[in-house]
């Protein structure tokens, strides 16, 4: 059983369908298929990530909100396992990003709705 994480903007955001059919092909297949994203934890972004994997029936395990911490962290905070990530960005896998000030989250904020 492998653990298959899937991040959202860029990913999950651009190729819904594919994705919706591999997630799919993997849990039948007695794997884990979870959502790992860059986004803060936020009621926005909750919304709108969870409305993205219900209208595209995407069978997904979790989601984890990674925010500032590099990807790969934020999974074992949250005791997951990665064995193997889709994701336009594989650096935000194991770089973490600086904390953003006040105005860079507002800006980020507007953008991610
Ligand atoms: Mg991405």
């Amino acid at each position: 059983m492998k653990t298959i994480s899937i991040d959202f903007d860029g990913t999950l955001t651009d190729i819904p369908e594919a994705l919706a059919l591999l997630a799919a092909s993997l849990k039948s297949q007695g794997h884990r298929v979870i959502v790992i994203t860059r986004r803060y934890e936020t009621e926005e972004n909750q919304a709108k990530v969870y409305r993205h994997i219900v209208d595209n029936k995407i069978a997904v395990d979790r989601v984890v909100f990674a925010g500032p911490l590099c990807k790969r962290t934020a999974a074992s905070m949250v005791g997951e396992s990665v064995d193997i990530w889709i994701d336009d960005q594989p650096e935000s896998i194991t770089r973490t990003m600086p904390l953003p000030t006040a105005a860079q989250a507002r800006k980020r904020s507007k953008r991610q709705r």
